[in-house]
């Protein structure tokens, strides 16, 4: 909504609060909270100034002044604070020059939405976003913390808590790989996903469904494809509300990628199409319906994939899941059949629903900085006209050694894809959408966990190597 609706709303319907918000580098919603008396067209004209040095990954204390500008685009009525609360998203500025701070997730995506225009290619690109979860009991509400224990046996390695026991036996307990997707009561999740789809809705958001995913207690819901910085706005309200709705039942969500071994973990489909003077461009007659575009725009996704997993996989816990057998991809092919590959065309019979699925990236992603860097891959991919080779429409993961040998492969590890992306961040520089501050800063913040995580040791080592 416009400035004047935003103010005009504040009154009309007595809101108390205004909540300011925006994204950390590594992903995640921060806010801060204003009296909306305090909100007026100056405020939301000038910004807010904060202190950034607090932010990982953003400036340092010496230089810690900045500024959010609020969009009142993407103005909403939070569902959940008790009092009337309106919040908008921020992008972040220097409080200087009013330029846009440069390891800004939002404004990274901003700049890769006009470097598409200013490329020719299109006018606007599509983002449709799968991002799956797993519901477990939240700890805090059903044992005490010091009943939590680690199980590392053969089979399933995963947090546990006695509560699990206290419950009895069920009867209809789902198995690995048992929960898509029989009714309740094999599904649990029910009201809690429609409860979420509800208030998603409630305040705005284009969604669509709702189900029960192929591990236990792993879920998703359906969000209806926009434009890339709405989008990423879209994505951070669905985790907030995922969350939120879920520790009202008294459970916890975690969009980490592989929470459980021995079952499917949480990807992020990433379904994209660009549009030129209001037509499809993806839609073509060659493989699969696509265009030429399309197939440079594949050609560019899988020559830059593993550069890109550092922001389509950011985590350590991500590469846990990028391996086979688990419906998320490995080698970096093509095809409109098999799930098995990075890349897989959905089946459409509308040229305007035609679109390439990314199937790496996973939902601890940062949606600004995926999104920007996934569409920067592949319009690289069409400006040098990049081939993507043959489409492999087998089942990837049951190739034979010396066939799968031949074919290239995402990353192993996050410390793999810190090293890639030093190495081929070129096309994230040009129209300066990504810059190489940025990107150095990322990799610092990355090798921070990177460090944390290789130096602790690990339940699994206590169970392999304690008595040796
Ligand atoms: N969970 C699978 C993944 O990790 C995807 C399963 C599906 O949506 N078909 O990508
Ligand atoms: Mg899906
Ligand atoms: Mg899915
Ligand atoms: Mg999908």
């Amino acid at each position: 909504m416009s400035t004047e609706a935003l103010l005009k709303m504040i009154k009309d319907e007595d809101v108390a609060y205004v909540d300011i918000r925006f994204t950390d580098p590594r992903g995640k919603l921060q806010h801060v909270t204003v009296m909306s008396d305090q909100v007026d067209e100056d405020f939301l004209d000038e910004g807010f100034m904060f202190d950034g040095s607090s932010i990982a990954g953003w400036k340092s204390i010496e230089a810690s002044d900045m500024k959010l500008m609020p969009d009142t685009e993407s103005a909403y009525i939070d569902p959940f604070y008790a009092e009337k609360t309106v919040c908008v998203h921020c992008s972040v500025v220097e409080p200087d020059t009013g330029e846009a701070y440069n390891r800004d997730p939002r404004g990274t995506a901003a700049k890769a939405e006009a470097y598409l225009k200013s490329s020719g290619v299109g006018d606007v690109a599509y983002f449709g976003p799968e991002a799956e979860f797993f519901l477990f009991d939240d700890v805090r509400y059903s044992v005490a913390p010091n009943k939590v224990s680690y199980e590392v046996d053969a089979d399933h390695a995963a947090w546990n808590t006695d509560s699990e026991f206290e419950m009895g036996n069920l009867g209809h307990r789902p198995t690995y790989k048992g929960g898509y997707f029989p009714v309740n009561p094999m599904d649990d999740g029910q009201d809690i996903r429609s409860e979420m789809l509800t208030t998603m809705k409630r305040i705005g958001m284009k969604v669509d469904k709702h189900h029960h995913e192929v591990a236990t207690s792993q879920h998703e819901l359906g969000l209806i494809f926009s434009s890339l910085v709405k989008q990423a706005d879209e994505l951070q309200k669905f985790k907030y509300i995922i969350h939120n709705v879920a520790q009202s039942y008294g459970r916890s969500a975690t969009f980490m990628p592989k929470p459980l071994k021995g079952d499917n973990g949480s990807g992020m489909h990433v379904n994209m199409s660009i549009w030129k003077d209001g037509k499809p461009i993806f839609a073509g007659d060659k493989y699969a319906d696509l265009s030429q575009e399309a197939l440079y725009f594949i050609g560019g996704i899988l020559t830059h994939a593993k550069a890109l997993n550092a922001f389509t996989n950011p985590s350590t816990n991500s590469y846990k899941r990028l391996v086979p057998g688990y419906e998320a991809p490995v080698l970096r092919a093509y095809s409109a059949r098999n799930r098995s590959g990075c890349v897989r065309i959905p089946w459409t019979e509308s040229p305007k629903a035609k679109r390439v699925e990314a199937r790496f990236p996973d939902p601890t992603a940062n949606p600004y900085l995926c999104f920007a860097a996934l569409l920067m891959a592949g319009l690289d991919g069409i400006t040098n006209k990049i081939d993507p080779g043959e489409a492999m429409d087998k089942n990837l993961y049951d190739l034979p050694a010396e066939e799968l040998a031949g074919i290239p492969t995402v990353c192993g590890s996050l410390r793999e894809a810190i090293t890639e992306l030093q190495a081929d961040h070129e096309f994230l520089l040009a129209g300066d959408v990504f810059t190489k501050d940025q990107i150095d800063g990322y990799i610092d913040l990355k090798m921070e966990e990177i460090e944390s995580y290789e130096m602790t040791p690990h339940p699994v080592e206590f169970a392999m190597y304690y008595s040796s």
